[in-house]
């Protein structure tokens, strides 16, 4: 099996007990040994088998091991939300003195991670921008241990060159963790340019549903055994509930994906020369400042866009506050269309020179594009935008 849609639907490990056709839910604390040798040898890690589900379970093995075929990657763990990846990523690799070159766009709480839960423990780190690559070098520093970024941003839409990050990771033998929760596995594979782990917040477009919550750390063998030794022993592990969930939704990845984005470029490309709109940004518009690039690395352009409204936050808020179908929400990558207004709440705990930064204005608004017609997303915009004009 080679092709995306048919491994995330059929390549699955095992088989179950019962011969039921769709996987049962393991929903167990331990599992039981044959003979106390049996146990012996397990806990040795003599034999493979499951122990107790805050190390293992098969819904969450089914569920890695999709993501595995999807991204290229020799291993992974699942944790309870995207967060507990995004620190696990961190916490088990590096140790106090080491020092960490990110990009500057984040997702806000891995910002508060970088900038104010690791420093307490000794861990540092410095960002970059990407419109200053050739002046990375000078930022990397003799305990820069990890690279870490993501692509496209929350909620800029920056784009970083993940050759050129794979390149530059090599070159300063930095470990490269690329945060993959926008592009998903069917748009766009770090490991293939070079990443040694990839993060998900599996809350996203891999549930598709706003469900559940879920994350996943996934890379190289020799480093997800330091990731797993970390977090079998921190504890941040999925239900496996929500594994049996997301498991069977990597199943319609690749249709929802398809039409995510499609939709998303059908509504940017209608606004893109709206009066009532500063620009549109999305990755597959011409107008995007990386379209080259997002072109050369991403199969699609995403289910996300930005509208950057003139008038400010007063004006943001009272388009959000006239639409009818879309939801006031903060998750995105669901079949429901979804507003947010990042400069109030998500990146709210940014100041404002900071978000400036980020390209993050008081009149951008992030629509995560649904699965609901085109033509209902557009007209329920259009009327907001026509009543929130003074
Ligand atoms: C939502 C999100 C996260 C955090 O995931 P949770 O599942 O909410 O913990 C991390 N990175 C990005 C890019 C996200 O959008």
């Amino acid at each position: 099996m080679s092709n995306f849609e048919t491994n995330a639907i059929r390549n699955i490990p095992g088989n179950p007990h019962q011969r039921e056709h769709s996987t049962p839910i393991a929903l167990t604390s331990s599992f039981t040994f044959e003979s106390a040798e049996e146990a012996r040898q397990m806990f040795a890690d003599e034999i493979d088998g499951n122990i107790y589900s805050r190390y293992s379970n098969p819904n969450t093995a089914e569920l890695i091991h999709k993501l595995c075929v999807a991204e290229g990657t020799e291993a992974g763990i699942a944790t309870a939300s995207g967060m507990a990846a995004m620190f696990g990523s961190i916490a088990s690799i590096l140790q106090q003195g080491d020092h960490i070159l990110a990009a500057r766009s984040l997702f806000g709480s891995t910002h508060q991670l970088l900038t104010r839960i690791f420093p307490k423990w000794g861990i540092t780190s410095t960002y970059g921008d990407i419109s200053d690559y050739q002046n990375w070098d000078k930022l990397v520093q003799p305990t820069t241990k990890m690279l870490f970024l993501e692509t496209p941003s929350n909620p800029g839409l920056e784009i970083i060159d993940l050759e050129w990050a794979g390149k530059f990771a090599a070159a300063h033998n930095l470990i490269l963790v690329v945060d993959n929760c926008f592009a998903t596995p069917y748009l766009q594979q770090p490991a293939k340019w070079g990443a040694h782990i990839v993060t998900h917040s599996a809350t996203k477009f891999i549930d598709g549903q706003g469900r559940v919550l879920g994350g996943l750390i996934l890379g190289t063998k020799e480093l997800m055994d330091e990731v797993t030794y970390f977090t079998r022993h921190t504890g941040p592990s999925m239900s496996p509930f929500n594994a049996w969930v997301l498991a069977k939704s990597m199943e319609t990845l690749a249709v929802r994906m398809d039409r995510h984005c499609n939709n998303a470029l059908a509504v940017a490309s209608y606004f893109q020369d709206s009066k009532d709109v500063e620009f549109v940004k999305y990755p597959f518009l011409p107008s995007h400042p990386q379209y080259e690039l997002a072109k050369k690395q991403m199969k699609l352009g995403g289910g996300i866009l930005t509208l950057n409204l003139h008038g400010g936050l007063a004006r943001a808020q009272r388009f959000i506050d006239h639409l009818q179908m879309i939801s006031i929400t903060p998750n995105l990558g669901d079949s429901r269309s979804i507003v947010t207004h990042p400069a109030s709440t998500t990146h709210s705990k940014l100041s404002s020179e900071e978000r400036a930064r980020v390209s993050i204005t008081d009149g951008l608004v992030r629509i995560s594009v649904g699965l609901e017609h085109q033509d209902d997303i557009i007209a329920d915009i259009e009327r907001a935008l026509e009543k929130s004009r003074l």
